[in-house]
């Protein structure tokens, strides 16, 4: 039997784990200037976080959950027992927005009227998805969530960061559009939702199945159907833009305005709606033009207002984005700017080569000394040649090879080439660390 990554998930290999990882220190430390501090959040949480932060009307909570099940619960429901209560049930996270509103209320980080909590975190996500590129169901999210601000000056900053972070990353401007839209809010979104579905209802005949079905649980979902029958529809109905209400008018007009002193570009869309329930007035989406066909969405995000007291928390206005790792992997890739990117590679600086067998402790010794001085350094562990443990060195692209031969060890020295350049100098032992260090 051979064992494959499940469908839909892949090996973060070292080259694409040290990207990862470069990515994610670039993102703590912009966003860190800020204020944003890291959090994590349990990579499952009781199945009810999700559906009451995400919405059961949403694709994420009725298609794509992965449920967790202990060895117990299952030899139990094998033996014929009950299914296990709603609330003990555990589901992967397929976004992080709802642990980390969770983990805000558990924890009453936020007070109110006190200053924003401002958060940042990094991890895998789960989604049942058909896998396709860019589409995975274990795929990496970085994201932000800032809690407690009301202001748009908080919505233009949180935008503002996300694109000074993509400009960082090396995504040229000319290859993104940023999606701007509000939702509209408690006074204003349900007379909407509701000309909406009388739309939907009134265009039954002309609209997929799934849309006209969602009509009554989720019907701004039609504004992202692919069908090219519905999109046409869809292109006709009404705007929210029209039926916005003064507050929200004025919050979104406000946003714009501190965009557009910011020197930030961005699209009117009228129809982003983006997939999740618990939004409301400004969302917004970052779009690459080129390098990922259909899934072309590098991030998004928004304003959820009333998510915090769902959750049992006192009224805390917050909003956030997240991005997705793979697809910025893809889009870099297409770039080719993963190749001049300065990302560490993880070459030794010296690689210690023995002439004879006897020479080993003595490299094992020196090698710990160099790494515990903070210098990355590598030796042969298989009784490798002198030849092949030069090669060795080639192949791991380390910048130096120390030369311990019995003639310069027998003066207490060692031989060190400069890999680049050739250059072999002679020097003493106890010199090594202090001379790698320059
Ligand atoms: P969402 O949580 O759906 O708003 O997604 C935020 C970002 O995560 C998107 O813009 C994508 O970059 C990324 N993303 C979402 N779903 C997937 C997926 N199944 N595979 C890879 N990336 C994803």
């Amino acid at each position: 039997m051979t064992y494959q990554a499940p469908p839909g998930t892949y090996d973060l290999l070292p080259e694409r784990a040290q990207v990862f990882n470069s990515i994610r220190q670039s993102a703590f430390e912009l966003f860190g200037r800020y204020g944003y501090l890291p959090i994590e959040t349990p990579v499952f949480e009781q199945l009810d976080v999700f559906v009451r932060g995400i919405g059961d009307a949403t694709d994420v909570i009725g298609k794509e959950m992965y449920l967790v099940l202990s060895q117990h619960a299952l030899a139990k429901l094998a033996q014929g027992g009950k299914a296990p209560e709603v609330s003990s049930i555990l589901a992967l996270r397929p976004e992080q927005t709802a642990g980390v509103a969770r983990a805000v209320v558990q924890h009453q980080l936020a007070s109110p009227g006190g200053a924003p909590v401002k958060l940042v975190y990094a991890g895998p996500m789960f989604r049942h998805e058909h896998p396709q590129k860019g589409r995975y169901r274990e795929f990496r999210q970085i994201g932000v969530e800032c809690l407690g601000a009301a202001e748009p000056s908080a919505d233009a900053e949180v935008i503002i960061m996300l694109m000074r972070f993509f400009a960082e990353l090396g995504i040229p401007r000319d290859r993104m559009r940023l999606l701007l839209n509000s939702m509209g809010d408690d006074s204003c979104r349900p007379a909407y939702r509701q000309q909406i579905q009388d739309y939907i209802l009134a265009h039954a005949g002309d609209l997929c199945a799934e849309c006209v079905r969602r009509a009554d649980s989720n019907p701004l979902r039609a504004f992202d159907c692919k069908n090219p029958g519905c999109q046409t529809i869809m292109a006709d109905a009404p705007l929210i833009a029209d039926v916005l209400c003064d507050e929200c008018r004025t919050h979104y007009d406000a946003v714009r305005a501190y965009l557009d002193a910011a020197d930030i570009d961005y699209e009117e869309a009228p129809r982003l709606v983006r997939g999740l329930d618990y939004y409301t007035r400004t969302v917004f989406e970052v779009q690459v033009t080129e390098g990922l066909g259909a899934q072309n969405a590098i991030g998004g995000g928004g304003r959820y207002d009333r998510l915090i007291e769902d959750f049992g928390g006192k009224p805390t206005p917050g909003l956030g984005f997240a991005v997705g790792f793979e697809r910025i992997w893809l889009v870099l890739e297409s770039l080719e700017a993963l190749k001049s990117a300065n990302f560490e590679l993880g070459a030794p600086r010296v690689f210690l080569a023995t002439v004879e067998n006897a020479a080993r402790p003595l490299a094992f010794e020196l090698a710990r000394q160099l790494r515990d001085a903070g210098i990355s350094a590598e030796l042969d562990h298989q009784a490798r040649s002198l030849k092949s443990q030069f090669k060795l060195a080639d192949r791991l692209k380390a910048a130096f090879v120390a030369i311990l031969g019995p003639d310069e060890l027998a003066d207490g020295k060692l031989t060190l080439r400069d890999m680049a350049t050739r250059e072999e100098s002679l020097l003493a032992l106890t010199d090594i660390v202090e001379r790698l260090r320059a």
